[in-house]
């Protein structure tokens, strides 16, 4: 008795400072890995989102490439037990440390790297490895092993790419500025699913508070990716969810707009705005608390900029 309770005790702790990996299959040729929900930390190893393997009779299409090599060369060796196939394609959904960092580890097997025509430009100008630079302090020895890859396709904004492989068509669309200014949304036609990246959420505060994020565009995004005859909705964030996550995301984004413009106009400062919202609906969902603030904060210097 005495050494199961001893047991109950010590696997908690053992599982809290430890993370796994496992491959989820979510459909016919459509597999996982599921990430942490927070920020990196050395209990996560960054493992803090989603990337997606899609099996096609002549290899694999990654999306999303994780934190680290380290993450990314495990998904991979997943993937390759599934079927030991090569990746052709890792499209990248935005230049956000957990979805493109991973890269290098598909470049190096030479799988084609695909990624809005804005995250060619971060890279080149040297911004991105300045970033990259003052995150390894951040978030330290956690991406000591990342080495930036740059996209060798890339997709024009508000133009889209098609992909056919084999028997299955990926649409690729480059975005105008939502989340971030490198979104890309990928939708695998024939089987009516939609990647989205980070543009899709539920019960789950996204982040809004990115330096060239734009709520107003991102409300745009989601009324173009509720036109998309989806069936799962495939986010950086969130288990696979359907089409109600969009009308989820939007609510959430249009009432933070609507509360901050209406305040602003009635001339409250940024801190009387943000005590505002105590006891809104949304405090309880998860990761209020990291990006709540900053998305107000976000969109009140946003709306400094538009011109209605
Ligand atoms: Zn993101």
């Amino acid at each position: 008795m005495m050494f199961l309770v001893k047991l109950f005790v010590i696997i908690p702790l053992v599982l809290s400072f430890s993370f796994s990996m496992e491959l989820i299959k979510v459909d016919k040729n459509l597999y996982m890995v599921r990430g942490n929900d927070g920020l990196p930390s050395p209990q996560n190893k960054g493992f803090i989102s989603n990337a997606f393997g899609v099996l096609t009779d002549k290899g694999w299409i990654v999306i999303d490439t994780l934190t680290t090599p380290e993450l990314s060369k495990e998904f991979l060796t997943k993937l390759k037990k599934i079927a030991d196939k090569p990746i052709l394609y890792a499209i990248i959904t935005h230049y956000h440390l957990d979805h493109w960092y991973g890269a290098k580890t598909f470049k190096d097997i030479k799988a084609k790297i695909i990624g809005h025509e804005n995250l060619k430009k971060v890279y080149e100008s040297g911004e991105a490895q300045g970033i990259l630079n003052s995150q390894k302090k951040i978030f330290k020895g956690i991406l000591d092993s990342v080495i930036l890859v740059e996209p060798d396709i890339t997709v024009k904004v508000n133009s889209k790419k098609t992909l056919k492989v084999g028997e299955d068509v990926f649409e690729i669309y480059a975005m105008p500025p939502a989340h971030t200014n490198t979104d890309l949304v990928i939708y695998w036609k024939n089987r009516k699913v939609l990647f989205v990246g980070d543009l899709v959420y539920k019960e789950r505060i996204p982040f809004m508070g990115d330096r060239n994020a734009s709520s107003k565009g991102w409300l745009k995004a989601l009324e173009r990716l509720k036109n998309f005859d989806a069936i799962t909705i495939l986010g950086g964030h969130n288990y696979p969810m359907d089409k109600s996550a969009i009308d989820w995301t939007y609510s959430y984004i249009k009432f933070v707009r609507e509360t901050v413009k209406r305040l602003k106009d009635e001339g409250y400062f940024i801190d009387e705005i943000k005590d505002f919202f105590k006891g809104n609906p949304y405090e309880k969902v998860k990761m209020y608390e990291v990006f709540h603030n900053r998305n107000v904060w976000k969109v009140y210097n946003e709306l400094d900029l538009e011109l209605e």
